[in-house]
């Protein structure tokens, strides 16, 4: 698709930056980054075949982002790095690893220049784009750090208002993963504003592992935090200018402070992920003692009677629960309502029992499925459409 020109290091290409650096004083002891801040794609590229109203909408970018990150960037004089390419090319703030660094389905609009991208093209954007930004923010790190000077890192987002229809309460949220340093100050100094509901870690959570904050906040050390702004309230010149003298304001009141100053700028580890489960592993531990101590007093026909009753207790619950989707179930563990139907008309087909698709899940529903489907089932977002594809059996679900 794109000539061969890949330099290590080098902003994109001949006719297309990668990334923008925004300069400042290095050791400002501060580093705002803006994954989200660019809409366009490079020559080539076309608009992925997207028509060009989508690319207004925050499936390509973060709306506001920029100029706030701009604006905040010059009243504290600090340096910025801003990506130059829509998140609909390859998001930035994924993990190289990450399913969803190019997506297919973004928000229920197909992405037609992404639909058969293959590994080789992945590699292309990965090297062309995605490195150089982020390597361009580790270099900006390693020059404050130099100075001696370590930068907190603030990444600056917006989020839409609205989500399947519900609206989203918060005006702003900040997320973060373990190290809390910079956004537990921030959560508190943004809800002493007049007005303002302050999330956090909504309307996602902070643990990504491999996104931005994780490479360069998490893993280096370096305190951080994410703020994500709601969109409809930076979409303008005039809420551009309010958040991002808010912004501002907050950030350099919390550099002077002599209690936080010193903690916000020093590298401190705080661990990164681990498939540590022990805590679980000790409860299921107990919980097996329990049962084969117990066991051996109950007969075969009372454990068929405890067995039924757990199923009817997971189908009540599984019907009040209507909120918890078949695609999220099947998701996270591979099963769902029509698969427990499934396995329901099964059991009765091996006694014999001819039961209809129709009857076991109504069985399992309460109601028949196709009422069902119409009162709780919610349009998939993209982010599970796409995990589903990768998750699904291969029999017909
Ligand atoms: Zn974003």
């Amino acid at each position: 698709m794109r000539e061969q020109a890949d330099r290590p290091g080098a902003n994109g290409d001949a006719t297309f930056a990668a990334y923008e650096r925004l300069d400042g004083a290095v050791g400002s002891g501060c580093l705002l980054i803006c994954d989200h801040a660019s809409n366009a794609f490079p020559p080539g590229y076309g608009t992925l075949g997207l028509p060009s109203g989508e690319l207004e909408r925050h499936i390509a970018y973060d709306i506001g982002a920029a100029a706030v990150t701009r604006q905040v960037s010059r009243s504290l004089g600090a340096p910025a790095v801003l990506s130059c390419f829509s998140r609909l090319l390859i998001d930035p703030n994924r993990g190289a690893d990450d399913p969803t660094l190019v997506m297919r389905i973004s928000d229920g609009a197909v992405v037609p220049g992404n639909a058969t991208v293959d590994a080789d093209e992945i590699a292309c954007r990965v090297a062309r784009y995605y490195e150089p930004y982020h390597s361009a923010i580790d270099g900006a790190i390693d020059a404050a750090i130099a100075t001696g000077h370590p930068p907190l890192l603030v990444s600056i987002h917006s989020f839409t208002e609205a989500w399947k229809g519900r609206p989203r309460p918060w005006h702003a949220t900040v997320l973060w993963d373990k190290d809390d340093r910079l956004a537990v100050p921030l959560v508190e100094a943004l809800r002493r504003e007049e007005g303002l509901v302050i999330g956090e870690n909504e309307p996602y959570s902070g643990e990504l592992k491999g996104d931005t904050l994780y490479r360069h906040g998490t893993h280096r050390g370096l305190a951080h935090a994410l703020i994500e702004i709601r969109q409809d309230l930076i979409r303008d010149e005039a809420g551009q200018r309010d958040w991002a003298e808010r912004l501002g304001g907050i950030m350099q009141s919390l550099l002077a402070r002599p209690d936080l100053a010193q903690e916000l700028r020093a590298i401190r580890y705080y661990g990164s992920y681990t498939d540590d489960d022990g805590p679980a592993v000790e409860a299921g531990a107990v919980a097996a003692k329990h049962r084969t101590d117990d066991m051996t007093e109950i007969d075969q026909a009372t454990k068929t009677e405890l067995e039924a009753a757990v199923f009817r207790r997971l189908v009540a619950f599984l019907r009040e629960r209507t909120d918890v989707q078949n695609i999220d179930l099947m998701n996270l563990a591979g099963f769902c309502r029509n698969c427990l139907s499934n396995w329901y008309r099964d059991a009765a087909g091996e006694r014999g029992i001819e039961l209809s698709k129709d009857a076991s899940r109504e069985i399992v529903y309460g109601m028949p499925f196709a009422e069902w489907k119409a009162k709780y089932q919610t349009e998939a977002t993209p982010e599970q459409l796409q995990r589903f594809e990768e998750v699904r059996p291969q029999d017909g679900h």
